[in-house]
């Protein structure tokens, strides 16, 4: 008897309890598979596609080659699979995004029907979203009370790497090979991380080692490499946060506190948005319904671009487009700028995350979005408006981090470089003027809140 097991988000061999219930039900062969689904690759954009393409030759290799891979419409692919090599079951670790959970049902009942069972083991969380609720059953709408209910509910320990698996290759498809090809050769991809299980924990150990016990204060400096870079890694499941908490459990000290707090933030998002599908594109609270919003335009190109005139803003905006990563403190203050400065609704912007993050995730980049605009978990909300050269000068306080991304700024010494209007030589490089004036546009930002409290 054959099993499949089809992979998503869990591009790896250890810690992985749905391979082990795919290996424990194959009285037979073990066909592990992967699905190039081109409704997702096609909105992947292309350092995604790069990214995915990459971990899945990691992948294929750590599987010996026995990854088989396919194109099409997963609904059709997966049933089609089964049928083709008589398998009896299909395993997966159970995908928890609106459009996983509604695939994912579907192909269930088409499996049904031709009397193959579809078994979910585990999901991409330490704690499966939906699993944490309080007292009275009800979901958790605020991030402290979740993080608390989530530690006291636990997770189970990492589960052991299996040597033997029973592996059959079946026919890879054409284009989903053609497909990975293209994506690792397009022009103009970032430098991308190192790919796969082995990178992601080599990445791991070096954090632990180095990053850990300092990561409480330096993980808010982007100028330094204070913070794991996981995030990429956990996007696809090359390592899950059971093993990093596992890893952990034994040390003391704030660094990792908060490093356990963070990776509850990626667990709230997801639960957040497993109880609230629709809060994917739309706003989660509709506390500012009726806000009025401006229409993307030219300044909406010049945020996009890293040309808005405001050195932090643009810094992070350019280490997006150069690497495919931005720091988190600058995720924030870029969304800050978007929303509040330049008044747009915050979908526009995430869509751009999502098109340029090599760890664009539905649940932490919408919700991290909706939390900076205010229509999202944080009930402190619109009112806060950052302050791109106060933000600067706190958290690049040597100009560092600005003058490696913005070289127009580079002859600005320390935090200089935060506001080159105040200095005589501070456009002589090029840089451009400020799009907007800050200060205006926050009493803008506030005058239309205010609007949408009175009701007019
Ligand atoms: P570390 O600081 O080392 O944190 C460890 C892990 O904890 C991260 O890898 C991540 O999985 C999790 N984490 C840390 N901070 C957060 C957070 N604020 N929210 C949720 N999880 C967190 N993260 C994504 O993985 N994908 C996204 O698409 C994404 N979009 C974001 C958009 C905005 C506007 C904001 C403000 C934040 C977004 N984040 C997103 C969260 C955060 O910025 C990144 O997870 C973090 O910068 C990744 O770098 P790291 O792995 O070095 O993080």
């Amino acid at each position: 008897m054959t099993s499949i097991l089809w992979l998503r988000r869990d591009l790896r061999r250890a810690d992985h309890p749905a391979l082990l219930a795919a290996r424990d039900a194959a009285d037979g062969d073990l066909v592990v598979a992967y699905v190039l689904d081109p409704a997702l690759w096609s909105s992947a954009g292309p350092v995604r596609r790069a990214w995915l393409a990459a971990t899945l030759e990691a992948t294929a290799r750590d599987y010996g080659d026995a990854l088989t891979l396919l194109w099409g419409n997963s609904r059709i692919v997966v049933p089609e699979l089964a049928k083709r090599l008589g398998a009896t079951s299909v395993h997966v670790t159970r995908e928890t995004t609106p459009f996983g959970r509604r695939r994912d049902e579907d192909i269930a009942n088409s499996l049904a029907a031709q009397g193959v069972s579809w078994l979910e083991t585990g999901t991409p969380y330490a704690v499966g979203p939906g699993l944490v609720v309080n007292g009275t059953g009800t979901p958790y709408k605020v991030f402290t009370p979740f993080a608390r209910a989530w530690r006291e509910h636990g997770w189970p320990d990492p589960a052991p790497r299996p040597r033997d698996l029973p592996l059959r290759h079946a026919r890879n498809d054409a284009d989903a090979t053609r497909a990975l090809r293209d994506a690792l050769t397009q022009p103009d991809l970032p430098t991308l991380p190192d790919a796969g299980e082995e990178a992601a924990h080599a990445r791991w150990r070096e954090f632990l080692e180095t990053g850990v016990t300092a990561y409480a204060t330096d993980r808010d400096l982007p100028g330094r490499d204070g913070t794991s870079r996981l995030s990429p890694h956990l996007k696809l499941g090359t390592i899950h946060p059971r093993t990093l908490l596992a890893d952990l459990a034994s040390r003391r000290g704030t660094g990792k506190e908060t490093f356990v707090d963070e990776l509850a933030w990626r667990e709230f998002y997801a639960d957040v948005l497993w109880h609230n599908p629709s809060s994917a594109w739309t706003d989660l609270r509709d506390a500012l319904a009726g806000m009025e919003y401006d229409e993307p335009a030219d300044a909406i190109e010049a945020w996009r671009a890293g040309t808005t005139g405001y050195p932090i803003v643009d810094a992070g905006m350019r280490q997006l487009l150069a690497t495919g990563w931005m720091h988190n403190r600058v995720r924030m203050i870029t969304a800050s700028f978007l929303t509040k400065d330049l008044h747009v609704w915050w979908p526009v912007g995430a869509r751009h995350f999502l098109d340029h993050l090599v760890d664009g995730d539905i649940a932490s980049n919408s919700h991290g979005w909706q939390w900076v605009a205010g229509t999202g978990t944080d009930a402190s909300p619109y009112f806060r408006v950052f302050n791109p050269v106060t933000q600067g000068e706190k958290f690049d306080p040597d100009g560092d981090y600005v003058r490696e991304w913005v070289p127009e700024l580079a002859h600005l010494a320390g935090k200089a470089a935060h506001q080159p209007w105040e200095h005589a030589d501070g456009y002589a490089r090029g840089y451009p003027a400020r799009i907007v004036d800050h200060a205006e546009e926050r009493r803008e930002a506030l005058r239309r809140l205010d609007a949408v409290k009175r009701g007019t």
